[in-house]
């Protein structure tokens, strides 16, 4: 196992540099990197991902490439108009609903940003469940006329029953996104008609195949999104996204530019809106650069035993 850690461009779910680990296989290296305060319990599906990755399980593509998005933060509406046109993608996630934000700033922002995508392009907005169900009744009404028309709005509410009901109320279709942190979830939001898409992302889910099964499973659209992977997790979003039947949107993995530094030798970053859909070589000299400190080599050794001891309680 090798534990890399590498800082953020800017803070994101709270930190500010991301830590993980690559595990090699015959089929080349899996990445593992739940999120810190995940118990062993959670980390384990993230473990499954990893395992399914250094095997070179993956299922076949039937696409070469896969369409992404570009993400515009709670910025101003100058910057928004800057950040699209230079991410040169034909799909716009917006940020909304930011704390200290009003639904003013919301609205300026999504305009500058249909401005900057013209007619054709598509903007969805992500509330990151931070409305209340009438707070997003009432903004996702503006917003969408504000966008000349939204794709979907993402998690307006904090829980899958608001979702359901934010749902009933508005045209815009709504996509689940942390609704869906485990395996059970997708099948929840879908018994509640809560969603019209949804969110799905590998490593929580236990890997590429029990996405696609979940997939097919639900019925719903999916937009495949990224846990904030290197190149080399990123590889695993996009052996999903690739393999789907059906990609009606565009992806969220557009993430590897977020980190400082990355682990392959060509990082996955789009070219016109796309990710070419390859697994990356791993660049040896840039993981031993992003080498983690021995304190905490030892504390993800000691989080791969215990969850070593999940797997094997865990029924088959
Ligand atoms: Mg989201």
């Amino acid at each position: 196992m090798r534990v890399w850690s590498i800082p953020l461009r800017t803070r994101f779910r709270g930190i500010t540099v991301r830590e993980g680990a690559l595990l090699p296989g015959p089929g080349g290296w899996g990445e593992w990197s739940p999120f810190l305060e995940y118990d062993a319990q959670v980390a384990e599906a993230w473990l499954r991902c990893a395992v399914e990755a250094a095997a070179g399980d993956w299922p076949d593509p039937v696409r070469d490439r896969v369409p992404v998005n570009v993400t515009v933060p709670a910025v101003g509406p100058e910057r928004a108009h800057e950040i699209v046109t230079a991410g040169g993608c034909a799909t716009a996630k917006v940020k909304v609903a930011e704390p200290g934000q009003s639904v003013g700033d919301d609205l300026a922002r999504v305009e500058a940003v249909r401005d900057a995508l013209g007619p054709a392009g598509r903007v969805r907005v992500d509330a990151n469940g931070a409305w209340s169900i009438d707070e997003a009744v009432a903004a996702i009404r503006q917003l969408d006329t504000a966008a000349g028309g939204l794709e979907y709005v993402e998690q307006p509410c904090a829980s899958v029953e608001e979702l359901a009901t934010v749902r009933r109320a508005v045209d815009v279709p709504i996509a689940a996104d942390e609704s869906i942190r485990r395996a059970a979830d997708p099948y929840r939001v879908r018994d509640l008609d809560a969603a019209d898409v949804a969110v799905l992302k590998v490593q929580p889910l236990g890997g590429v195949r029990a996405c696609l099964r979940i997939a097919e499973d639900i019925g719903l659209p999916v937009v495949v999104s990224s846990a904030l992977e290197t190149s080399v997790g990123i590889a695993a979003g996009v052996a999903l996204a690739a393999a789907l039947p059906e990609l009606p949107y565009a992806c969220g993995l557009a993430t590897v530019q977020l980190l400082t530094a990355d682990v392959a030798t060509e990082p996955l970053l789009p070219v016109d809106g796309w990710l070419p859909v390859r697994r990356p070589d791993v660049d040896e000299d840039a993981l031993d650069a992003l080498a983690a400190q021995p304190d905490r080599v030892a504390h993800w050794e000691a989080r791969l035993a215990e969850v070593r001891d999940v797997r094997q309680d865990r029924p088959m």
